[in-house]
């Protein structure tokens, strides 16, 4: 952040150049302009130059709130920026921010680059004073409009600006109502509205120390530095780690003219998307909300009405309405969600973006683009991600199972979602830190439950359509989430809800939601795979007209990623069972078997404990040549399993005490034998052993190739069984593929001590059986050492495997199995990394020491193969990065290998794009 300072002002100094401009008219900016307008800004231009009817305004640049996030004050010259522009706004409206006879209102409204939605501050009506208000009453003729008005300006005003709690707001005027007999916002005339400012200016005065502002340009400036903080509110940061979006980009701020849709009953706000954000099918959706502002839409305070009915409403705006979104969805050839305001029968546009989906909506719009001639296959792949498609993976509800179904609302955000109900954020965020499952009920939800919302399984309301702010964020984070199930009485400050038939559902309860059919039931439904997992299963045909045509729509994406992509997707497996799924998947072989898994087991085991326990090479020997058979057997059900392709095995690579006793259990075991005087020899030697093998930091210590180098036999018995599994399956036709991988190498040394010892086990097999094998041998690189001196070890290896959970863990000094439970939270509160590094590759650490290995590598030897196994190979953005620094292949569990596949597809078009641009 600081370099943007500095090349700002560098740039004062040597060049008078446009990038100082800190203020962009709506008719200067264009759609391509996010990062300095913000995506609100640069699409409120690009609607302006289209012609569209959007009221003027202008924008503030994210340059500018960066200067002031930066230093605390906004940039010198912005002042008199604003001036000009607004004086220019005033000219072409006609009239004056906050004159007494005829006044100018704005909002001021947030956008960054990345839409954040409801996680930063807006205020509308600013330039209503005591003194406005009666010039806004005059010139609109209504009383009631012009107090309802400025009672909103000074409620927004005061939560957002002045810091005042909202809650207080919202009981005066739940007070005032209450005095008049009613629920309803609209049965407030104007002198009720009135007593209602009244009693804000009141709660403003005492709550901050000063009156409200009455200057409209103080409120203005106000307004505008409130926007900029809220860039660093709590919850714009909580959102912003959650979507992973950087947080260094900063906000643009939106000084737009008001246009009002509270004037009466041909006035009102609505949302709309140009096809159904939920299912992707075209159509008319959208909400919309009589005599109201945006702001009643969004939080879900009054139930809309759905856009059609607009129609019978005010069939003029409707139809030009219809017609403003073709030319939208034409122009940004994709959905748009759109916010749009009519005010007496005049209809205006608001915002519009590329609008947020579900992940079965994205699959769906993009290839129906493609079916309609709009965009082409690659564009389709580019518009899908590897977390939409673990999204589709997800189990769902099983119809056929008798569950107690208790209300049906929106079906807002896909997915079947088990929990306790939770009726408030703080609830939701402590039981499922204990590990409980939850589900946040509320009435509707609002900014500040985000944290609840992050921390539940699935998002319940009452209240609220498509467009509230539950359904809005469900989304967008691919979240779980029913809302405005009427029927339910949602009752927060009890903690409770009840049904329509008077069935009360209390705090901890069990209920399952459905946000794919909006059901709600109550205890805990069974789930079933879902459709797309069927698909890659191979036991539902992609021809199949599964859920309006998403099974196809995977399908076709996927068959583009695979023509697309570079790089080839490997499973790790290391058992046939999994092997097989992984296969079904779609892997082309095995990037890792962890052998140690084969150790596993009790008869296993007692070979293992033997083997260790041996002082001599008689009792050595006898226990590998146990284990020998055991395991070519498991070796043979996995060349079977993927034959034709290939397996890379990896030697034995734990630490032995893992495959001991624990040693305390041990310990009371011996210490109670020796006191009934009945001691166990076994025990005792096994003790002794684990009080030999215990080590401080045994992740450091005794393990990977260090044991092949001291424990003699043990690589040669494991690579003796690959060697005669693979004879064996060659000798009956079939054609196996091993690849032997010695981990936890840091020095050529080892490697080459370790392939010596290879090559002759592999020439007496060859001997034994007369059958040759070409087995290739290879490393992992997982130390920085290793990463280092890529170059001499790449003169022992045929191919490199990153295991970059281990190079992670030792780059970092990290401990992989202790560091994200303990201070992982802290690092990610204060933005030491967005996310961690166990989960997406640290590309200017651990990535760097990868692109040098490569380098180096290759350098040695050309024809080096390359690949990744650590758990970053199944991880939608690493997988970029592994396709840039050019792997030749990336290994992940079964269940992340269609998402590798996507995504390696996904990484080839982009680059390929980016080359050609
Ligand atoms: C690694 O370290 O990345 C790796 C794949 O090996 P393991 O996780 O088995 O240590
Ligand atoms: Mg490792």
């Amino acid at each position: 952040m600081f370099s943007g300072v500095r090349a700002t002002v560098r740039q004062e100094t040597e060049t008078v150049s446009a990038e100082q401009k800190f203020v962009y008219d709506f008719t200067e900016g264009n759609r391509d302009l996010k990062d300095l307008l913000g995506g609100k800004g640069a699409n409120l231009a690009e609607m302006t130059n289209l012609g569209l009817p959007v009221p003027p305004g202008f924008t503030i640049t994210t340059e500018a709130c960066k200067v002031y996030l930066e230093t605390g004050t906004e940039p010198a010259p912005l002042r008199d920026e604003v001036s000009a522009h607004l004086d220019a706004l005033e000219r072409q409206m006609g009239k004056k921010l906050g004159d007494r006879t005829d006044p100018l209102l704005v909002s001021v409204r947030s956008g960054a680059k990345f839409s954040m939605p409801g996680m930063m501050d807006t205020v509308l009506n600013i330039g209503l004073s005591d003194a406005s208000v009666a010039g806004l009453a005059t010139q609109s003729g209504n009383d009631r409009f012009a107090w309802d008005s400025y009672r909103r300006l000074i409620q927004m005003f005061g939560k957002t600006v002045l810091g005042v709690e909202g809650d207080l707001f919202e009981e005066a005027l739940e007070a005032a109502k209450a005095a008049k007999g009613t629920d309803d916002d609209l049965d407030l005339d104007a002198a009720d509205l009135k007593k209602v400012v009244k009693t804000f200016k009141g709660i403003v005065k005492a709550h901050t120390g000063r009156d409200f502002p009455q200057d409209p340009r103080e409120q203005m400036d106000l307004a505008v530095h409130a926007v900029f903080d809220s860039w660093n509110s709590d919850r714009a940061k909580l959102y912003r780690r959650q979507e992973r979006i950087p947080g260094d980009l900063a906000t643009a701020v939106n000084v737009c003219s008001m246009v009002f849709g509270n004037l009466g009953a041909d006035s009102g706000t609505g949302v709309a998307f140009t096809r159904d954000p939920a299912s992707g099918h075209v159509g008319v959706y959208g909400d919309y909300l009589q005599n109201a502002q945006g702001e009643d839409v969004v939080a879900g305070i009054r139930n809309t009405v759905q856009l059609a009915d607009l129609e019978g409403l005010d069939k003029v705006s409707y139809e030009q309405l219809m017609s403003i979104m073709k030319t939208l969805e034409g122009h940004y050839k994709d959905l748009c969600d759109i916010e749009f305001t009519i005010e007496r029968g005049k209809l205006w546009m608001l915002q519009t973006r590329v609008g947020k989906r579900t992940a079965a909506a994205a699959f769906r719009i993009a290839v129906q683009l493609v079916d309609e001639g709009v965009i082409d296959l690659d564009e389709a792949l580019h518009r899908v991600t590897g977390g939409q498609l673990a999204q589709l993976m997800f189990p769902r509800f099983d119809e056929s199972a008798k569950a107690e179904r208790v209300a049906r609302g929106i079906a807002a955000s896909p997915g079947a979602a088990v929990g306790k109900a939770v009726f408030d954020s703080y609830t939701a965020v402590k039981w499922s830190r204990s590990g409980e499952q939850v589900i946040l009920v509320r009435r509707e939800t609002n900014p500040d439950d985000l944290d609840g919302m992050i921390a539940a399984e699935g998002i319940l309301t009452s209240r609220g359509g498509k467009t509230s702010h539950a359904a809005v964020v469900a989304r967008g984070m691919g979240k779980t989430c029913v809302c405005g199930a009427e029927d339910l009485d949602v009752d927060t400050k009890k903690r409770r809800f009840t049904t329509a038939d008077g069935r009360v559902v209390e705090e901890g309860e069990l209920i399952s939601i459905d946000g794919s059919t909006g059901k709600v039931y109550l205890g805990e439904v069974p789930v079933v795979p879902s459709p797309v997992v069927e698909y890659f299963e191979g036991t539902l045909h992609a021809g199949a007209d599964e859920e309006g045509g998403l099974v196809q729509a995977v399908h076709r994406l996927m068959a583009h990623a695979d023509v697309r992509r570079r790089m080839v997707v490997r499973a790790n497996a290391d058992n046939a069972d999994d092997a097989n799924r992984a296969r079904r998947y779609g892997a082309q072989g095995i990037g890792l078997c962890r052998t140690e898994h084969m150790f596993l087991g009790e008869e296993r085991r007692k070979e293992v404990e033997r083997l260790i326990l041996a002082d001599n090479d008689k009792d050595r020997d006898a226990a590998l040549s146990v284990l020998l058979p055991l395991q070519k057997s498991d070796f043979v059900e996995l060349f079977q399993a993927m034959d034709g392709l290939p397996v890379t095995v990896r030697l034995l690579d734990p630490p032995l005490h893992e495959f001991l006793p624990d040693i305390t259990e041990l310990s009371v075991r011996v210490a109670l034998a020796e006191a009934r005087k009945d001691p166990n020899e076994n025990d005792l030697r096994l003790l002794q052993a684990v009080h030999k093998l215990h080590e401080q930091n045994p992740m450091l210590g005794l393990r990977g190739v260090r044991l092949g180098l001291v424990i003699p036999g043990l690589f040669a018995m494991q690579v003796r069984a690959i060697a005669e599994a693979a004879a064996e399956r060659r000798r009956g036709g079939a054609d196996p593929r091993p690849e032997v991988m010695i981990p936890l190498v840091g020095t050529v040394q080892e490697l080459e001590i370790v392939r010596d010892e290879c090559e002759q086990v592999l020439a007496e097999v060859a001997a034994s059986t007369g059958v040759s094998l070409n087995i290739k041998l290879g490393t992992m690189i997982e130390l920085p050492r290793a990463a280092v001196t890529a170059g001499q070890i790449a003169e022992a290896a045929e191919f490199f495997s990153f295991g970059t959970n281990d190079l992670t863990q030792t780059v970092w000094g990290f401990s992989r199995d202790d560091v994200e439970a303990s201070f992982f939270t802290a690092y990610l509160e204060k933005g030491i990394f967005g996310v961690s590094p166990f989960e997406t590759i640290d590309r200017d650490g651990v990535g760097a020491l990868i692109k040098h290995a490569v380098r180096e590598g290759r350098a040695t030897r050309p024809d080096l193969k390359l690949g990744v196994c650590g758990e970053h190979g199944g991880d939608p953005d690493s997988v970029h990065f592994f396709h840039e620094v050019g792997l030749d292949y990336v290994s992940c569990s079964p269940f992340r290998i269609p998402v590798a596949r996507l995504e390696a597809g996904r990484a080839a078009i982009e680059t390929a794009g980016s080359d050609s641009r």
